[in-house]
């Protein structure tokens, strides 16, 4: 697989390359050149019982021969021991488990693996690498677990003081060693620009190996295919036919993800984008225009975003036509009340407790189906209902029971380095500590 940027598709890459630089030099997202064919090996991965399995085999495809084909089977053996469950709510409905890795939320998948590409891929003669992140809450817990303990790799990720839960903070703050926090006195616009200050600042370019870790990273959306590799495959739990796929979304790179699978070869009958009220792509799919605005606050505040950056990606999938893409996915947009409505009658219907993120693509699956909709619908579940304690026992009258690793997180001490929002603190530090 070779990458190019977007708005430069002349100037190919390695996976290597795209991992390391991030986002292109012109500023563009990296998108593979050539579609890779894996229709080939649907057959195959039908009959592999595990999800290692099939991220073994599917990254084997993928990545060779840029990394020998035992090398990617390897690292996607090391990277995800953890698995999605795909489970039968009812006749129509299945959910896809995503939180069962070590942060309860799907985004372990993207960075779980980023960390162990790049531990993997890092030449040993350059020294160590300094991951610098913002983080508004989940993001940085992912990234904070997925790079802690890793060779050569030290991560610094700045989170807003006071706007983050005491759940997400502890899950930044408590690692330790080659992990950093710093809680800035400002905003998350804030982080966000003191990082983007640092990749530009010319003294840290030259005295640090400055890499970044963020969303449209192609290294955290190729093992995110590969849970829909491993779904769409399961033929028996999916009766024999091709499902429609529903995926709760914000900056879209789940979504982009799944239709890359698809494009790929996997049969797919639809997609879903389940947004909560910001809804620029459904609305886009409606209309043909694209409007992004600010966002706006929801109770599914992973998916507040006005602007998704990986809207890009999705049009070049389906070559700038928007009636390609309104062909292969359908927008639905869902309210907090609707969300909150959910999250009760699934639990009283099914006993099942969803966070208010699955509840959304769980309310825009019910309304595909009940205008007419006749197949499966597999529901993305992106978050341990505990992750969302208060909303959860708010709809319900039922606490989530807490998963041990999130227990345990809240027991240690936390450790992060209060700063101003100024550049001249955040520069220090990186420059005293790995300077
Ligand atoms: C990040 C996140 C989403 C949105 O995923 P995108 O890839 O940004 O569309 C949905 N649910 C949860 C729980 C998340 O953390």
């Amino acid at each position: 697989m070779k990458f190019a940027s977007i708005s430069h598709p002349e100037k190919v890459v390695s996976f290597r390359d795209a991992l390391f630089t991030g986002l292109a030099p012109d500023g563009g997202l990296y998108h593979p050149v050539d579609a890779p064919d894996l229709s080939g090996i649907v057959p195959t991965l039908e009959r592999l019982p595990s999800f290692q399995e099939v991220a073994a085999e599917s990254c084997a495809a993928l990545l060779s021969p840029e990394m020998p084909a035992d090398q990617a089977r390897a690292l996607a053996r090391r990277a995800l021991p953890f698995s999605p469950v795909l489970r039968r709510v009812d006749d129509r409905i299945l959910l896809l488990e995503l939180f069962h890795g070590p942060t309860c939320a799907f985004k372990d998948f993207g960075a779980q693996f980023l960390a162990a590409a790049m531990e993997a891929l890092l030449p040993g003669e350059t020294g160590r690498i300094h991951i610098l992140v913002a983080t508004s809450g989940d993001t940085g817990s992912a990234v904070a677990h997925a790079f802690h303990g890793r060779a050569n790799i030290d991560v610094v990720i700045l989170y807003p003081s006071g706007r983050v839960s005491d759940l997400q903070e502890k899950q930044l703050t408590t690692l330790g060693g080659n992990v950093h926090a710093l809680e800035v006195q400002g905003s998350f616009d804030d982080c966000q620009r003191l990082v983007k200050e640092a990749f530009q600042d010319g003294t840290l370019r030259t005295r640090l190996r400055l890499t970044s870790a963020n969303s449209i990273n192609i290294g955290r959306l190729i093992p995110q295919c590969l849970y829909y590799l491993f779904a769409g495959t399961r033929r028996e739990e999916l009766r024999g036919a091709a499902p429609t796929i529903c995926v709760p979304s914000g900056n879209f790179g789940n979504l982009t993800a799944g239709v890359y699978a698809w494009q790929w070869g996997l049969p797919v009958r639809r997609f879903i984008a389940a947004t909560n009220v910001n809804d620029v792509v459904p609305l886009y799919l409606g209309s043909g225009r694209f409007d992004p605005r600010p966002s706006a606050r929801t109770l599914s505040n992973a998916m507040d975003v006005g602007n998704p950056s990986n809207f890009e990606r999705l049009k070049e999938i389906f070559q700038g036509s928007w009636e390609g893409m309104a062909s292969r996915i359908e927008g639905r947009s869902v309210t907090d009340s609707r969300t909150l409505e959910t999250i009760r009658a699934v639990y009283a219907a099914h006993g099942l407790l969803v966070d208010p993120h699955t509840a959304v693509g769980y309310a825009a699956a019910e309304d595909h189906l009940a205008q007419g909709g006749e197949e499966q619908v597999i529901v993305l579940s992106t978050a341990h209902p505990a992750k969302f304690s208060e909303i959860v026992s708010k709809a319900t009258g039922i606490v989530p029971e807490m998963p041990e690793r999130l227990a345990r997180c809240l027991r240690l001490p936390k450790q992060a380095l209060l700063m101003g929002a100024t550049f001249r603190e955040l520069s220090e530090f990186l420059l005293n500590s790995f300077g």
